[in-house]
């Protein structure tokens, strides 16, 4: 049984063969390996550096990410506990407080999961990984890499 692409992207696996672990550390709150990742996938030898500076824009994701755990959490919030904006009513102060809590706790686990989000959109799945060569967008430009 093969992955998908959510799975592969939850469990933080190559999108190319969805099998190699991306990251070095399996744990994600091993905090000198956060984001350290293998410089290749040990399993398919895809890339996860495609170019220099790759997942600098990574940081927009876990924005979306964090913005999205807010909004859902609000949501959840005010139709399991309730909440108003009346100034008496610290419910929604709460759900600020634990929401801001929970956002840095998973901080590691978003950090991660943005990279593999980010990489899973630009290498696409290749049943075919374990045949066919990385083709050339699959490939870091080693030329970029000396600077
Ligand atoms: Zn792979």
């Amino acid at each position: 049984m093969s992955r998908n692409i959510f799975s592969s992207v939850l469990t933080n696996k190559c999108p190319r063969c969805r099998e190699g672990k991306l990251f070095v550390s399996n744990n994600a709150y091993d905090f000198s390996n956060i984001t350290k990742m293998n410089d290749k996938c040990p399993v398919c030898g895809q890339p996860t550096e495609i170019e220099v500076g790759f997942y600098v824009g990574t940081g927009y994701v876990s924005y979306g990410l964090t913005v999205a755990y807010f909004v859902s959490s609000f949501v959840a919030w005010k139709v399991l506990i309730g909440m108003t904006f009346d100034l008496d009513d610290n419910r929604i102060l709460y759900w600020l407080f634990s929401s801001i809590a929970i956002v840095i706790l998973i901080q590691p686990l978003l950090m991660r999961l943005s990279r593999a989000i980010w990489i899973a959109m630009f290498v696409s799945y290749n049943k075919n990984w374990k045949n066919e060569p990385l083709a050339y967008n699959e490939r870091m430009d080693e030329k970029m890499k000396e600077h």
